[in-house]
């Protein structure tokens, strides 16, 4: 065998494990390779999917700005909207409370008017009655006395009648001397014989309220009221009501003379003040009584005839003015002597 042909067979005979370790090298390498290619698709693929997520983050994130804004504005205009009802409601409120008050007022007005048709109707009943039927059985205009150069003199009682009223009667008669009794409602229900001797004994009785309250701040038909109560109790007892008034501490008004003047009488003030409910002393009544400003012709003269101390003051006057040649009279008496009559509704003193 020739050497050249020993080597190739030599060749020959390595060849097979060249050829696996060529494979293997190649296998290797084709696995290598794989893998690498393998590594970067797969980060190349990861790169994208993250780059993917990245811009889906992005497109929420935008979006939840978007929403986030979309909210604030629907907020903004929710808001305002409940701003715009909340203004509706108070309108609301507020037209309802102008309405009320307009129910309110006219409710007020329709009273009102209600109230000035009683009184009208009131007014009318009265006149009517006043013309029908006068308010005392005082004489007529030409049956009075004639004092003509005679000195006369009023003396007027207020607030009673009292507990010595009778006393005061009895010696009024014994002296023939009439006086006039502004009498208060409340005093009539306590004595009542004594209103009935008063008229029967030629005494005037005038009205002097029911209670003694102060006529000045009241209503027309609050001072109808008051004086209607005690006239109405007169007219029981004597069949007519008083002819002559006095407002209660003097104090008078539009009202008062509105009401005498739709009763028919006049409103008695007066001359002379013996101030007798303050001193309640004998002494100081005279003192007055017979003093500067004290009693002259055609004096009216206040006194209270429920005080023991005007009793007595007023029989000690009585009797020196009879010695002064005085006449006394009653009040409408007076007023015929020193007028000629009687003006409803005016005030005399
Ligand atoms: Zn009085």
């Amino acid at each position: 065998m020739p050497v050249q042909e020993h080597i190739t067979l030599k060749e020959k005979k390595k060849n097979p494990w060249v050829v696996v370790c060529i494979a293997i090298i190649a296998a290797l390498a084709v696995a290598l390779g794989g893998l690498a290619v393998y590594t970067v698709l797969t980060l190349n693929e990861q790169e994208r999917i993250a780059q993917g997520l990245q811009d889906e983050l992005n497109q929420t994130r935008s979006e939840r700005s978007q929403l986030e804004s979309d909210l604030s504005q629907k907020q903004q205009e929710l808001e305002q909207k409940q701003e715009e009802l909340n203004k509706k409601q108070e309108e609301l409120e507020q037209n309802q409370a102008d309405a009320s008050a307009q129910i309110a007022d006219r409710d007020q007005t329709i009273k009102e008017q209600q109230s000035t048709i009683e009184d009208l109707k009131e007014q009318i009943a009265m006149k009517n009655n006043a013309e029908n039927k006068p308010p005392q059985n005082l004489p007529p205009a030409g049956e009075y006395g004639d004092y003509a150069g005679q000195k006369i003199v009023a003396l007027t009682f207020d607030d009673g009648p009292g507990p010595y009223t009778e006393r005061l009667l009895d010696e009024l008669k014994k002296r023939g001397v009439r006086a006039t009794f502004f009498v208060l409602g409340t005093r009539v229900d306590s004595y009542p014989d004594l209103i009935k001797r008063m008229a029967a004994e030629g005494h005037v009785v005038g009205n002097h309220s029911n209670s003694h309250k102060m006529l000045h701040n009241m209503s027309l038909a609050q001072v109808r009221t008051e004086m209607e109560k005690c006239a109405t109790k007169i007219e029981k007892l004597l069949g007519y009501k008083p002819a002559v008034m006095r407002c209660p501490g003097g104090n008078c008004s539009n009202n008062v003379k509105q009401y005498a003047k739709d009763a028919g009488i006049p409103i008695l003030y007066w001359g002379v003040d013996t101030r007798d409910w303050e001193s309640r002393n004998v002494n100081s009544i005279l003192k007055v009584s017979f003093g500067k400003n004290g009693v002259r012709d055609g004096s009216i003269v206040l006194m209270h005839d429920i005080y023991s101390t005007t009793v007595d003051a007023a029989l000690q006057m009585i009797d020196r003015l009879t010695a002064d040649g005085y006449v006394f009279v009653t009040v409408p008496e007076m007023l015929h002597a020193r007028y000629g009559g009687i003006e409803p509704g005016k005030v005399y003193v």
